[in-house]
């Protein structure tokens, strides 16, 4: 849904159906039950009344769209669970999206807290003892989230240490009451170590005082910039990974050994290989707000040269370099990284040998 508010106007939106339009048909006896978690919800009916319900609820605003899955071979998925019939009565089990839900932060790889990673084995747990209808079905799931759990790295000793203490109490256990919490980047996993040792140093002198750390992940990206060093001229480094952002925002992600400016003004040119000129000759959005971009800054009478200079400046504008590289395999490979992040639809998308993010 994008934005952070989108869940809450939804939940409003529907929220109104559900009173004028819902509960009409509740009353009518159409719909027997009616569950929902934001906009995806889960109906039993009275049988033959589907089109009727469904054009009710369709035909409420001209923005929303139902659109229905039935019970197929006894199965219905809703949100993380797949519902089922068993003697008569409804049961529920985890579903889990091959790929999505089976990949989780790597134990050995992740640049994240221990404690974090552990944890996640209780929220895991706890997650699929809430998606099952019955303890048989939640024991069912152990060995699959097991699996899940090895896959990703996690040591065998912890999953089983976790999972016994999960079975024993499902709670967690009770913490001591926080006087502070410090947040810190995470970068690295020395910080855990130096941190305990400091908390011990504090505890010597306020033995009362119980600091919690609270530790902000970071994203690939974020760790594999280096912005920490002083940004290069845009237009003099080499041996650069440089993205194009066009106006109509379609981005090109490329990299160069030579300067960016050398590799910008290439990209004007006539394409002998694809037979065509690049994208800003051909893209109305780009040549729209050149043209309104030339109108506020070439006045009346200016020189070729000027006219040229405003031209490049525009152009050079759409420029961003993505990260500097020492050596041509890092080139490769961050050239690899960038696309795979930035999706670029004015790049050919070639699946880069030696590159694996997962
Ligand atoms: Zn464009």
């Amino acid at each position: 849904m994008g934005s952070t508010i989108a869940p809450l106007i939804a939940n409003i939106f529907i929220g109104c159906l559900e009173r004028s339009v819902i509960k009409k048909l509740i009353d009518q006896g159409l719909i027997i039950s009616w569950t929902r978690f934001a906009d995806d919800n889960l109906a039993i009916i009275r049988k033959g009344s589907h089109d009727t319900i469904l054009n009710a609820i369709n035909s409420w605003d001209q923005n929303i769209k139902y659109t229905s899955a039935f019970f197929l071979e006894n199965k219905l998925t809703f949100l993380s669970c797949t519902i089922f019939l068993k003697d008569g009565a409804l049961e529920f089990q985890t579903y889990r999206k091959a790929g999505i839900n089976t990949v989780i932060n790597n134990y050995k790889k992740s640049i994240m807290p221990r404690r974090y990673l552990i944890s996640s084995i209780f929220t895991a747990l706890n997650h699929s003892k809430h998606s099952c209808s019955n303890d048989d079905l939640f024991i069912a799931d152990l060995p699959i989230l097991k699996d899940i759990f090895l896959r990703n790295g996690y040591p065998e000793k912890i999953i089983n240490e976790k999972f016994a203490n999960f079975l024993c109490s499902p709670e967690k256990p009770p913490q001591p009451e926080v006087s502070f919490t410090f947040c810190i980047d995470y970068t690295n996993s020395k910080i855990e170590y130096y941190l305990r040792d400091l908390l011990g140093r504090i505890k010597k002198f306020i033995p009362n005082l119980y600091v919690r750390f609270a530790y902000k992940t970071l994203t690939t990206e974020q760790i594999y910039k280096k912005d920490s060093k002083a940004e290069y001229s845009k237009l003099d480094s080499c041996n650069l990974i440089y993205k194009f952002l066009c106006t109509c925002s379609k981005c090109y992600v490329g990299r160069t050994k030579c300067t960016l400016k050398i590799r910008a003004n290439q990209h004007k040119q006539f394409s002998r290989a694809k037979k065509t000129y690049y994208h800003i000759h051909r893209c109305p959005v780009y040549v729209k707000k050149l043209l309104a971009y030339e109108k506020e800054h070439i006045p009346p009478k200016s020189t070729q040269t000027f006219i040229k200079g405003v031209r490049d400046k525009f152009y050079m504008s759409h420029f961003k370099i993505q990260q500097k590289c020492g050596s041509f395999s890092d080139l490769c490979d961050a050239e690899s990284y960038f696309i795979r992040i930035n999706l670029p639809k004015l790049n050919e998308q070639i699946v880069h040998k030696n590159f694996t993010l997962f």
